[in-house]
């Protein structure tokens, strides 16, 4: 089936559900309430909002990468929409990161059997030599192996490291393959390498290689860091397994360029009661720059903005709904960290937070994090979004998004809304990641998803508080 006739079809499905869903009585919403959800549902499951949105930015603007002159241009395109969309506030708030970029990349197999190989640059990485490094080749299966290797086991050599990311749903097999990018240049150098490749964090079976953060180390001597995709990797994993020595040359020009500077875009829907006290959903603004960042986090920056506008049209919400936009994601969380420096002693009034960053799929699952008292309002929450296909996990342990990471030590209400990342890691960091990766109905679903969660928990009889509040 082409997508089309399933985005058609599954347009129709929901629609047929919402309209036949008959509400038990609720201690937190009002009946006028619960049907407004319905119409929110409905309206935004027949929304091309956030289509048109990443379709501007990943177009208007293209890749993201922080500290450029297009990441300049997001944040202004980002600003325009908040106000052309009619939210009530809109401000940016500055971050600043140590600011990289690529020139240009390429690698060879040079003996014996001499072929180009598909490669990026790891972000951070230094540049060789204008002529690139040549060197024989040593293969790890993980970088624990590496990490064991004795002393000097790389010495002169390319390390390669060729650990196989698993596909998963939920995306669990980024969390152990990503520890090879960002530290396997470190230990390669302190095994005595002189440069370092890894297969890829990805699950495709095609021939674009993923970049992503790596680091160095003081003291360590900083090697090149570069990936190359699947497809390479499985044919220099071949070609070592015959047993004759195998040289590669890398080429990678790039340069760190001291401190950057980019800003945090914030939209805010007032709200009528306790406009101090808000929803806070998000993404993040920027991107790689090899694709145009349409998964990662055009469609999240989107479908927030759209959800958000979504929840509010049904006139004013009890508390506020804030949309923030973060900045330098992929260097390092730097625009989270700086939100929450700026804003720490606000961040009590933050009512429920869920940034959308892990693609564009379905939303499958809706977990919470939340002080056991504001459960009945989750589980009310959770209720309406049934019609969606959205399970309840319950376990009230989520996570929440990568720019929720610096906002966990304050124990503020994070949930996750989780969106089904099966083939997300075939397109994440990588030339592919384009617009046309990107679903419109499972678009949609995101956004009735995401506008059912902040109507909620903006409109909510009580607060829904975090476990840092009233616990002993
Ligand atoms: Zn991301």
């Amino acid at each position: 089936m082409n997508n089309r006739f399933i985005s058609v079809l599954s347009a129709l499905l929901f629609t047929a559900l919402a309209v036949n869903i008959v509400h038990a009585k609720s201690d937190n919403f009002s009946t006028q309430q619960l049907s407004q959800v319905e119409s929110i549902k409905k309206d935004a499951l027949e929304s091309d909002l956030a289509w048109s949105l990443v379709e501007s930015l990943t177009t208007e603007v293209g890749p993201r990468m922080p500290g450029t002159p297009s990441d300049k241009a997001a944040v202004a395109w980002a600003v325009a929409k908040f106000n052309a969309m009619g939210f009530d506030k809109v401000w940016t708030e500055p971050a600043t990161f140590p600011k990289w970029i690529r020139y240009s990349e390429s690698a060879a197999i040079v003996s014996p059997s001499p072929q180009k190989l598909h490669i990026t640059a790891l972000g951070n990485s230094i540049s060789t030599p204008k002529a690139g490094i040549q060197a024989e080749v040593i293969e790890f299966e993980t970088l624990a192996e590496l990490e064991s290797a004795p002393e000097n086991a790389a010495k002169g050599k390319i390390v390669f490291i060729n650990y196989r990311m698993n596909r998963d749903r939920d995306g669990n097999g980024y969390g152990p393959a990503v520890q090879a990018r960002r530290s396997g240049a470190i230990v390669s150098a302190q095994k005595g390498a002189v440069g370092y490749v890894m297969r890829s964090v990805s699950t495709a079976h095609h021939r674009f290689a993923h970049t992503g953060g790596s680091h160095y180390k003081d003291g360590v001597t900083k090697i090149v860091s570069s990936a190359i995709s699947n497809a390479d990797a499985d044919q220099l994993h071949r070609l070592i397994a015959l047993g004759k020595p195998v040289s590669i040359n890398i080429n990678v020009q790039a340069k760190s360029m001291g401190e950057g500077t980019s800003y945090n875009v914030i939209g805010e829907f007032t709200g009528s009661e306790l406009p101090n006290e808000h929803v806070l959903i998000g993404g993040h603004l920027d991107s790689w720059d090899l694709g145009t960042g349409a998964l990662d986090d055009g469609a999240g920056v989107a479908l927030t903005m759209a959800a958000a506008k979504l929840a509010r049209s049904k006139g004013q919400t009890k508390r506020s709904i804030r949309v923030v936009l973060f900045a330098a994601e992929e260097f390092g969380l730097w625009g989270a960290k700086a939100y929450v420096k700026a804003n720490k002693k606000r961040l009590n009034n933050i009512v429920a937070a869920a940034e959308s960053d892990f693609g564009a799929g379905r939303i499958w699952a809706f977990e919470s994090n939340v002080h056991a008292n504001s459960l009945p309002v989750v589980r009310d929450i959770a209720s309406m979004m049934k019609s969606l296909n959205v399970e309840y996990i319950g376990k009230n342990a989520a996570r929440g998004g990568p720019d929720l990471i610096p906002f966990r030590p304050f124990k503020i209400p994070a949930f996750g809304l989780e969106q089904d990342g099966t083939d997300y890691f075939d397109y994440h960091h990588t030339a592919d990641d384009t617009l046309d990766k990107i679903d419109p109905a499972n678009l949609r679903q995101n956004v009735a998803t995401y506008a059912v969660f902040a109507y909620m928990a903006a409109n909510a009889k009580t607060r829904i508080i975090g476990k840092n509040l009233l616990t002993k």
